[in-house]
């Protein structure tokens, strides 16, 4: 039994789109399609048991092992996602001009490994990593060579067998998590953490303020895949609310904003965003202005994407 209608795009959605300035806001759902478990069920209750917390991390060497060597064996997936339809749309439209902005809670870059620029990364970016004593950021991928180096042949011998998270945790063993060791800062010898906010932290403030001021200069708010369960995302649907603005909120399952949205679409994000895209282009072709069209044409807002 299907419990979504196949994606259809209402006319609302469109027009909302079409008129411009749009801020998206994109979460967990965004990423499933390249492989990248959600959080949480259609229900939007929790999946697993809660991620660790910042404070665990900070506080308890042996929980922080524990988040590196699940963390390390996750990363690979993460690391070799690619983006999907939905991320590709959200570019096209970014490129027709009609986005006033793109935040994401999600931690995987692949808005912009799709081509979307200037995104806010409100959680962070699971491909970088700092210190937590002199604040020196490094890639994830620097980090992922000196593990290997320091644990030879951990990856073999424990493998994968699913349960990876969209932290890119992975559920392991206490006599694996033993026998993993963990390297310090470079510089310093300090402690590392994924440059992500973790459960039960606050966005960085002036990130935040970044991200909340961009619904000034927008016509409307377009939640894409979030359950809005997380309060850093729920606060620009009662801000956009606030200010008058139109909130569509697209993907599967329920969210926390589903009673403050003026269009709800339940769908698949890749197939919805894909047929958006398509009936711009055409509604463009068919009668807007010649340069506008040729701008959407030439930035591919076409099935191609
Ligand atoms: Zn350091």
């Amino acid at each position: 039994m299907s419990e979504d209608p196949p994606a259809a795009v209402p006319g609302r959605l469109t027009e909302v789109v079409a008129a411009g300035d749009v801020l998206v806001v994109s979460g967990a759902g965004m990423s499933t399609g390249s492989g990248i478990p959600d959080y949480r069920d259609r229900d939007g209750r929790l999946r697993h048991t809660r991620p660790m917390t910042a404070e665990q991390f900070r506080s308890e060497p042996l929980e922080r092992r524990r988040y590196w060597a699940r963390s390390h064996l996750g990363w690979d997936r993460i690391a070799a996602a690619q983006p999907n339809d939905g991320h590709h749309a959200v570019t096209a439209l970014q490129r027709a001009g009609l986005l006033s902005g793109v935040v994401t809670q999600n931690v995987d870059g692949l808005h912009t490994a799709a081509g979307t620029s200037d995104v806010v990364d409100l959680h962070g970016r699971l491909d970088a990593v700092v210190c937590l004593d002199c604040g020196d950021r490094r890639p994830r991928l620097e980090l992922a060579l000196r593990l290997d180096a320091v644990n030879p042949g951990f990856r073999d011998r424990v493998g994968v067998a699913g349960g990876l998270r969209p932290d890119g945790d992975v559920r392991l063993a206490d006599e694996v998590v033993e026998c993993f060791r963990v390297v310090g800062c470079r510089r310093c010898d300090g402690v590392l953490k994924p440059d992500v906010v973790f459960f039960g932290e606050h966005v960085p403030t002036q990130r935040f303020r970044h991200a909340l001021g961009r619904l000034a200069a927008s016509r409307s708010l377009l939640v894409l895949g979030s359950s809005l369960m997380v309060g850093s995302g729920y606060r620009f649907v009662t801000a956009a609310r606030r200010h008058g603005l139109p909130i569509v909120i697209v993907g599967l399952g329920a969210t926390r904003g589903d009673r403050l949205a003026d269009v709800r679409v339940h769908g698949e994000l890749g197939a919805v965003l894909g047929r958006l895209a398509d009936r711009l282009a055409a509604g463009l072709a068919a009668g807007a202005a010649g340069s506008h069209r040729e701008k959407l044409w030439n930035a591919g807002v076409s099935r191609q994407v």
